[in-house]
């Protein structure tokens, strides 16, 4: 997979959908239930926090993977004790290998688990995390609750924001608010129901507040089932870019909104984009 230097970087990271893919396929592929038996990682010295970040691997030696939970983009394999976190940054993509298959290029670190079952974090970029944690709390401190929790009520939403006076447009995007509604499926949802980026939250309606969170797992849904539908020749989900179907809005100099069809505007919000409608989007 080669990566146009042409795309802006906030259409090719891993988003809640691919992550959630990925969660999918490792349980798909058997991970639950493995044992760490042998942790491979690369030679060069890897940061102990942030960006990059590989800590405390050799604590889940000899512990096995009970569940593979997930909080906005951040994975957490629970173990038998402690919890192994996954954060795939901006290129990270973890690969269950076959058993003879050499390691893949840029691989950081290979798990050699129970039973021959052999998976490798593959990262370019090197900023993806792998990180010892006490408990799933601390794996996902900070996170809000995820968007597509059905804990977290489109009621319990609305209350939220209604009292924040910031434009929507960032608080979505504010993930000890609500986890994982990245850059783009903000503008799809905002799109959807009709409001501006701009409009400051406690200025809309409950009942549009409301509808917002079902318009987000509306967008969200609707890439998960893009790429459930569009996987890799080995059956991987794989982790590029939603410039493609999935989206409503295109998001390139010169789109048109799908609604009015007029062409979109774009707005900056801390070094974000926004594209969105200035007809039907207020
Ligand atoms: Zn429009």
């Amino acid at each position: 997979m080669t990566f146009s230097k042409l795309i802006p970087t906030d259409r090719k990271m891993p988003e809640l959908p691919e992550v959630e893919s990925l969660r999918r396929y490792l349980i798909r592929e058997g991970i639950l239930g493995r044992t760490f038996e042998q942790i491979e990682l690369e030679t060069k010295p890897s940061p102990e926090s942030g960006t990059g970040a590989i800590s405390g691997i050799n604590q889940v030696q000899g512990k096995s993977i009970k569940t593979l939970e997930r909080r906005g983009k951040q994975l957490a394999a629970v173990l038998d004790q402690g919890v192994l976190g996954l954060h795939m940054g901006m290129t990270g993509q973890v690969n269950v290998l076959e058993p003879t298959e050499p390691t893949p290029r840029f691989t950081r670190a290979l798990f050699n688990m129970s039973n021959g079952f052999r998976m490798a974090l593959v990262d370019p970029r090197r900023w993806a995390q792998l990180r010892y944690f006490d408990s799933p709390d601390q794996a996902f401190a900070g996170l809000g609750p995820d968007a597509l929790d059905p804990d977290f009520s489109a009621t319990n939403f609305a209350s939220v924001l209604k009292i924040r006076t910031a434009q929507i447009k960032p608080l979505l995007l504010n993930q000890s608010i609500i986890a994982g509604v990245g850059n783009i499926y903000a503008d799809e949802a905002l799109h959807r129901i009709e409001i501006s980026p701009a409009r400051r939250a406690n200025k809309i309606s409950n009942q549009k507040l409301e509808s917002l969170l079902i318009a987000i797992r509306e967008s969200l849904e609707r890439a998960l089932e893009f790429i459930k539908n569009h996987p890799d020749d080995r059956g991987r989900p794989y982790i590029v870019d939603a410039y493609d179907d999935r989206m409503q809005l295109h998001r390139k100099p010169g789109s048109f909104c799908p609604r009015c069809e007029i062409p979109l505007v774009t707005l900056k919000f801390g070094g974000r984009t926004a594209y969105y409608c200035s007809n039907c989007q207020k």
